[in-house]
C-alpha cells in the first residue's frame, strides 16, 4: 500500500513526479491545487471561495482546502492508496490529516521531501507560465511556502516519515531517485 505525501517548494517538479508515480503504481494523484484551479474554472462555490487566495499566492483557509481532502480520501479508489500533492501546507493541516488518516484508518503514509533552490524554481516557474505564476505571486508562494510548508520537515523527520529527493536534478533522474527511495 502506497501513501504518500509530496513536500517541496512551487517549482521542485512534485505535480510532475507525483503525476507520473501514481500513473506507475495505479493509485490517484490527489493535487490540492488541481482541484482547487478546476474549482475555479467551473465557479463552483469552492472556487469561488478560493479564487482572490489562489490569484495572490496566499495559502486558502484551512477549512476549505480540509473539507475537500476529506472528501476525496473518502472515494472508494482512494482505498488503494494515494499520493498528496500540495497537502498540507501547514502544521494545522497536518495535525488535522494525521487524525484523519487514522479515523478512516488509513495511517502509514510517508512523506517525500522534494527539494531544489529558489533561483531554480523561479526560473522553471516562470518558464511555465501558469496564471498564478507572474513573478510577484511566485515571490509570495515562495515566502509563503518557506515560512508556512517548510517547518513540516521538522514535523515529519520528527515522526520518522521523511524521504528526501533531490529535484534539482533532471525529470528522469529524480523520478530514478524517487522510485530507489520509496522502495524501502
Ligand atoms: P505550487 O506548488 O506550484 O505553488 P499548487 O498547485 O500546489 O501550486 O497550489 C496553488 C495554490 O493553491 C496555492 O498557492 C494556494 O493558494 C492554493 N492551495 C493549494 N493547496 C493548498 C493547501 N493545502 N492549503 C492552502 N492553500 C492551498
Amino acid at each position: 500500500m502506497t501513501r504518500l505525501i509530496f513536500l517541496g517548494p512551487p517549482g521542485a517538479g512534485k505535480g510532475t513526479q507525483a503525476h507520473t508515480l501514481a500513473e506507475h503504481l495505479h493509485i490517484p494523484h490527489i493535487s490540492t491545487g488541481d482541484i482547487l484551479r478546476q474549482a475555479m474554472k467551473e465557479q463552483t462555490p469552492l472556487g469561488i471561495k478560493a479564487q482572490s487566495y489562489v490569484d495572490s499566492g496566499e495559502l486558502v483557509p484551512d477549512q476549505l482546502v480540509q473539507e475537500l481532502v476529506q472528501e476525496r480520501l473518502g472515494q472508494p479508489d482512494a482505498k488503494s492508496g494515494w499520493i498528496l500533492d500540495g497537502f498540507p501546507r501547514k502544521v494545522t493541516q497536518a495535525v488535522f490529516l494525521e487524525e484523519l488518516l487514522e479515523t478512516i484508518h488509513q495511517s502509514g503514509e510517508r512523506v517525500v521531501n522534494l527539494d531544489a533552490p529558489d533561483d531554480v524554481v523561479v526560473a522553471r516557474l516562470l518558464a511555465r507560465g501558469r496564471k498564478d505564476d507572474s513573478e510577484e505571486v511566485i515571490r509570495r508562494r515562495l515566502e509563503v511556502y518557506r515560512s508556512e510548508t517548510e517547518p513540516l520537515i521538522d514535523y515529519y523527520r520528527d515522526r520518522q516519515k521523511l524521504l528526501t529527493v533531490n529535484g534539482n536534478q533532471s525529470q528522469e533522474e529524480v523520478t530514478t531517485e524517487l522510485q530507489k527511495v520509496i522502495a524501502f
